[in-house]
C-alpha cells in the first residue's frame, strides 16, 4: 500500500510529497485556501482558483503547478490528478497514481451542493484519506433550503424589529456561501472588508451574486452585516446598539450552540460533510482502506470498521485507542507514524473549526 505519514499535514515518502501541511516545505499539495491549509511552500500543486485565493491571504513567490480539475497530469515524476471538493470555490481532492495502486484524498469536502463552490467529484480508489469534521452521528444536517428560509426569516424579523442582523461566517467560503443564500430575499447584505476581500476574487472568476455593499459604520442600518466569528464581540459590532447576531456553523446542530458562540441564534450551514455524507463517500469511492483526519476521526474509523471497511484514524486520539506498535501489525501500515509533537492538533487548535 502507499506509504503515509501523519506529522502537522500528510506525507507521502516514496512521492516526497506534503500534502496540506501546516509548516512550510519543499513540496506540498495545497487542497483549499483556508488559513489552517496554507503556509509559505516553496513549491506547490494548486488549483487554479486556490492559487488566486492563495495569493490574495498569502502573497509571495512559490513555483505553482496549477491543474485543471478532472484531467490527469505528471507533475515532476508524479502522476496525479485533482477533482473537485466541494468544500468551498476553488477546493480540490487530490488523486494519484502510483504503479497499480490509487490514493484519494479529499482535503475538508462537503457533498451537498453549494452555490459559490464547485460540486464534489470522485472515483474509485485503493487508499481514502478523508476528513471527518463531523464524524458522529449527532451531526447530521438538515435540508440546505430549509437552512436558508430559517436563516432569511430571521433577517427579516430582525429588521422589522428596527434592529441589525448580524450573520457570522468565515470570510472565504462561508461568506459567500451566505452571500449567495440571500439572493432573491430582497435583503441588501454589508460586507466586513475581510468578506469583500474574498468576494473579489471570486467575482474575478465569474460568479456573480446579489448587490451588497461594502461596510459602513453609518449606514448599517437596514442592512445584513456578513462579518467572520472573530468580528463577534469586536468593537465594530459593539457600535451597534440594536442587533441581532447569528452563528451560521455546522456546530450549531449542537443543542448548547448559541451558548457556546454567544450568540441569539446559529443556523447549520456548512461547508463540511455530515455524518451520513462522509458513510456515503466512502461508499462511493469503494476503497480498500480508509485514513481518516479532524475532527472526530477515530470515532468515524472505528464505526467504519464496525461496518467491515478497514479504517484508521491519523490523529492522536488513536494512541490511545491502538498503540502504534499494535496498529501497524493490525493494518500492515508500517509507515503510519503518529508525532506526540504535534499537539495541539489542528482540530483543537482551529476549535471551534467554523468554515
Ligand atoms: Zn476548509
Amino acid at each position: 500500500m502507499i506509504h503515509v505519514r501523519y506529522e502537522r499535514g500528510l506525507y507521502l515518502p516514496a512521492q516526497d510529497l506534503w500534502l496540506d501541511p501546516w509548516d512550510a516545505k519543499r513540496f506540498a499539495f495545497v487542497s483549499h485556501a483556508h488559513s489552517d491549509h496554507i503556509a509559505p511552500h516553496d513549491e506547490i500543486i494548486v488549483s487554479e482558483r486556490t492559487a488566486r485565493l492563495m495569493q490574495a491571504r498569502l502573497p509571495g513567490t512559490r513555483i505553482e503547478h496549477v491543474l485543471p480539475f478532472g484531467e490527469r497530469r505528471t507533475v515532476h515524476d508524479l502522476n496525479v490528478m485533482l477533482l473537485p471538493a466541494g468544500h468551498i470555490f476553488g477546493s480540490a481532492q487530490f488523486f494519484l497514481f502510483a504503479k497499480k495502486e490509487t490514493l484519494l484524498y479529499t482535503g475538508d469536502f462537503k457533498l451537498r451542493p453549494g452555490k459559490s463552490a464547485e460540486p464534489a467529484q470522485w472515483r474509485q480508489a485503493d487508499t481514502l484519506i478523508m476528513e471527518t469534521t463531523f464524524g458522529r452521528p449527532r451531526y447530521r444536517f438538515p435540508p440546505t433550503e430549509q437552512v436558508v428560509d430559517q436563516v432569511v426569516a430571521f433577517c427579516r424579523e430582525t429588521l422589522d424589529e428596527g434592529a441589525v442582523p448580524v450573520l457570522l461566517g468565515y470570510s472565504l467560503g462561508k461568506g459567500q456561501e451566505i452571500l449567495c443564500s440571500l439572493d432573491g430575499a430582497g435583503l441588501t447584505p454589508m460586507l466586513h472588508g475581510s468578506v469583500y476581500q474574498m468576494t473579489r476574487v471570486y467575482e474575478q472568476f465569474g460568479q456573480s451574486f446579489c448587490k451588497y455593499v461594502r461596510y459602513s459604520t453609518n449606514q448599517v442600518t437596514g442592512k445584513v452585516l456578513i462579518c467572520p466569528p472573530s468580528a463577534n464581540g469586536s468593537r465594530m459590532l459593539e457600535k451597534i446598539r440594536r442587533k441581532r447576531v447569528a452563528m451560521i456553523s455546522g456546530w450549531a446542530v449542537d443543542p448548547n450552540a448559541v451558548y457556546r458562540y454567544q450568540v441569539d441564534a446559529a443556523f447549520p450551514l456548512s461547508d463540511h460533510a455530515d455524518y451520513d455524507d462522509l458513510l456515503r463517500y466512502v461508499d462511493l469511492v469503494q476503497p480498500k482502506r480508509v485514513l481518516t483526519l479532524h475532527g472526530f476521526a477515530a470515532e468515524f474509523a472505528r464505526d467504519l470498521r464496525d461496518r467491515g471497511v478497514e479504517a484508521w484514524a491519523l490523529s492522536n486520539e488513536n494512541q490511545l485507542e491502538f498503540p502504534p506498535r499494535v496498529l501497524a501489525k493490525a493494518s500492515g501500515l508500517r509507515e503510519l507514524r503518529f508525532d506526540a509533537r504535534s499537539k495541539p492538533t489542528r482540530e483543537t487548535r482551529a476549535l471551534p473549526n467554523l468554515n
